[in-house]
């Protein structure tokens, strides 16, 4: 995750986890044991940063630490998904001046059979705005209120908590042996269309597993250079990821062909893509998470370090 960038819930107060690397040991296609930073080997440091495993395997990472709660002000609220435009047309106009201590979700699909979600509400198509503001929970409370006095929430789980129970709060909805398939684009904002089209699509998921997810970008990803890291698409306003996920092969097709689907009719909009979250696409996919100038780049850092391509098992940069 690290190697490929790294977004998560501290992204905008924090930035992406390669922007708190201060250095990696590696093992290189040669067999040799490097350092990379900031001092030693910055071309290669900077390649890491974004450039997922295509120069070595990584035996240490080296971070730094942030002081953070413990305790957040966090977690999701959630109305019907035929809400969504009037709820997502807030949310976009919400989230424009919120202090980098927040970071949002919006999350699209059936509300899950989880113990937290009353059973009555269980399979109902819902739209999620999932919070999480790492810093004072007062003042969180105060910069969420208008987001969870919107409209007629179904349920309102936001609530003062350890930071490490919000991070596992997905793990129920992704076990180990589900069929799990994904599509993903970057956006430079919530237009109306795109806000539209998810919800239309949203709306026919099948599979009570399979979500459509909005990462909230900006902040501290967008005040590091485009050109310091490897990572491509800092100026990103939201990542989405479409998941189609079923229990077993039944149904998954289905499932599949509903993330392709969403995925291509907001082509138009697209602006790039995380690589972390590109799964069985062609080269020129991977080529758009980066641009064709940093893309260059990381193909002459391989060139050098990995001309056999020994390396290939992953998100596969080739030597030029
Ligand atoms: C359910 C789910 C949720 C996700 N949520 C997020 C999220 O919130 N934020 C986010 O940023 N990403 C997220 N991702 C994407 C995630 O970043 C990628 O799946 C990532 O590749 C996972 O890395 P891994 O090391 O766990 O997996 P692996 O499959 O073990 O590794 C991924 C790639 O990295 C290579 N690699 C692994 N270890 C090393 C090493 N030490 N040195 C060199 N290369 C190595 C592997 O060869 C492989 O190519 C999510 C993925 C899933 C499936």
């Amino acid at each position: 995750m690290t190697l490929g960038g790294g977004i998560g819930w501290l992204q905008r107060k924090y930035g992406l986890t390669i922007d708190q690397l201060l250095s990696v040991d590696m093992i290189t296609a040669d067999g040799e044991l490097v350092e990379a930073g900031d001092r030693v080997n910055p071309e290669l440091f900077w390649g890491v940063r974004g450039g997922g495993g295509n120069f070595g395997i990584v035996s240490e990472f080296e971070y730094r630490l942030n002081p953070l709660g413990p305790t957040v002000l966090a977690g999701p609220i959630m109305w019907p998904m035929e809400d969504a435009p009037d709820v997502l047309r807030f949310y976009r106009d919400w989230i424009t001046d919120v202090p980098d201590e927040l970071m949002t979700m919006a999350v699209f699909r059936r509300a899950p059979e989880l113990p937290v979600i009353p059973p009555e509400l269980h399979g109902r198509h819902v739209v999620f705005v999932i919070v999480c503001y790492a810093g004072p929970i007062a003042d969180g409370e105060a910069v969420v209120r208008p987001m969870r006095e919107h409209g007629s929430p179904l349920l309102d789980l936001c609530a003062p908590k350890p930071f490490r129970a919000h991070q596992a709060m997905f793990d129920p909805s992704f076990p180990h042996g589900r069929w799990y398939y994904f599509r993903a684009c970057d956006v430079a904002a919530l237009t109306d269309e795109i806000i539209d089209i998810t919800t239309e699509h949203g709306l026919r998921i099948k599979s009570p597993h399979s979500t459509f997810g909005c990462f909230h970008r900006g902040g501290a990803i967008g005040r590091v250079g485009e050109n310091e890291t490897a990572f491509g698409g800092r100026g990103a306003g939201h990542t989405f990821n479409f998941n189609g996920t079923t229990e077993t092969a039944r149904g998954y097709d289905e499932e599949r062909q509903a993330a392709r689907d969403v995925w291509q009719a907001l082509e138009p909009y697209h602006t790039g893509v995380y690589s972390n979250f590109v799964m069985d696409e062609d080269r020129d996919r991977l080529r758009s998470a980066y641009g064709p100038s940093k893309y260059a780049r990381l193909q002459d850092l391989k060139r050098q370090l990995d001309p056999d391509n020994l390396f290939r098992l992953n998100q596969n940069i080739p030597p030029g």
